[in-house]
Order: C-alpha cells, then structure tokens, then sequence
C-alpha cells in the first residue's frame, strides 16, 4: 500500500519512471529488471579487429544490447539517468567473472573524452568500473580499478560511424599513464558497449605496447555484428 503512494509521489518530484517501460517505478521495475538481467558470454565483433586476436583478448558481455537493456543503456548513457550505473554494474561484474583467470585483476576503464563528461557530468564508465569491482570483492575476487589510460588527443564522436571509420578515428587516440599500472595482476579492459569493438581494440593495442596485453575487456552489452567465434 505504502509502495503505490511512494512511487507517484517521487514520480512528481524525481520524474521517476523505469528506464525500461516507462512506468512509474525507481530504477527498473521489476518486470523490466528481470527482462534485463545479465546473461554474460563471450561475445566477439565481427569482423574481428586485429587487436583482440593473438593471443586473443576475450570479449565478455553481461548481456545482449537489445530490448530492455538497449532502452537502459540509452537512458544511461544519452539521457542523464546515472542511477542506473547500479544496474549495469551487475552485467559489468558478471562479464569479468566469464574472464576469471584466477589470478588477481586490475579493471582498465576505457578513458572518457572530455566533450562526453562534460556533456555527462560524469565519468561513466569509471563509475561502472568502481560499481563492478564492489560487487566483485564482496565474491571474493582480489580486483583493483586503475585510470591507466588517457586521451593523447581528442576524436570524433563514435555515433554514426561505421567500423573503418571508428577504427580509424581511434587510432592513436589513448596513452598509457606511466606507473599506474601494478604488476601482478592481469588487466581487464572495461567499456560500456561493445560495439564494432574498435575502442576496446585501441586501448588493448596500446597496452599491449606498454608490454600489459590484457586477457581481455569486459563490458555491460554488446550490439552490432556478434559471432561465437573470431572472424
Ligand atoms: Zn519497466
């Protein structure tokens, strides 16, 4: 009962309503929750880009960037809605655990350009790393979040370019921080949307300089061309 005067109430103040179906709720509803749980698989771009093949680079989705997650992660990432940064957390984890080597791991967040933070108010996807990583130890998983890369120069923005064009407006876009990445652990390239995989494959190519190729990149959905397998 106190639940239906709750909701309409933060409705009016907060404009709540579910990301997913629109109705009044706080976050997600529950149907809509349940719609988009983590269904975490290793989920490669197809073509695959040479950065993530040998040896290779896993890409671990926590779900298929489709239907209820889609509309979540628009909300998320084009409409403001940062609370669902707990949400997306749990795919994030769950994509790291596919990767789980057993060893302890640092998560690489890819860097934010300064255009999408100021335009976000945020560092998204280093939210959704640090969100991840608590879920992460509380399972018992010895994990650390290290800002280890940066932009050396500013890029276009990826929406609406294909994947040469991605791949190409990329290319030599991050640098590794000197001294932020601690030994012994495998690193962990974190992103919020796989995509045509061009940004992941950036920030493993320049790691993979540094001589720290990661084992692989984990993300809260994947879209586009998906295969099982490298092609
Ligand atoms: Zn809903």
């Amino acid at each position: 009962m106190l639940g239906h005067l709750i909701v309409p109430v933060a409705d009016l103040v907060l404009g709540a309503s579910c990301a997913g179906c629109g109705a009044p709720a706080l976050g997600l509803c529950r149907s809509c929750g349940e719609a988009a749980a983590p269904e975490p698989a290793i989920r490669w771009p197809s073509p695959t880009p040479d950065a993530l093949r040998r040896p290779p680079v896993l890409p671990a989705s926590g779900g298929v960037n489709a239907d209820v997650l889609r509309r979540v992660l628009i909300a998320w990432k084009e409409e403001g809605v940062t609370a669902l940064t707990g949400v997306l957390s749990h795919h994030v984890a769950a994509a790291v655990l596919m990767l789980d080597s057993g060893r302890p791991l640092s998560l690489v967040p890819v860097p934010t350009s300064a255009r999408s933070r100021r335009a976000r108010g945020a560092d998204l996807v280093d939210d959704l790393a640090r969100a991840a990583r608590g879920h992460l130890v509380r399972l018992g998983v010895d994990v650390v979040v290290t800002q280890a890369l940066a932009y050396r120069r500013t890029t276009e923005d990826q929406a609406g370019l294909g994947a040469a064009a991605r791949a190409a407006n990329l290319a030599g876009a991050f640098r590794v921080r000197a001294g932020r990445l601690p030994a012994g652990r495998d690193v962990v390239v974190i992103d919020d949307i796989l995509t045509t995989g061009a940004t992941v494959a950036e920030a493993v190519r320049v790691l993979s300089e540094e001589g720290r190729r990661p084992i692989g990149a984990a993300v809260a959905g994947a879209t586009g061309r998906l295969s099982e397998t490298v092609r």
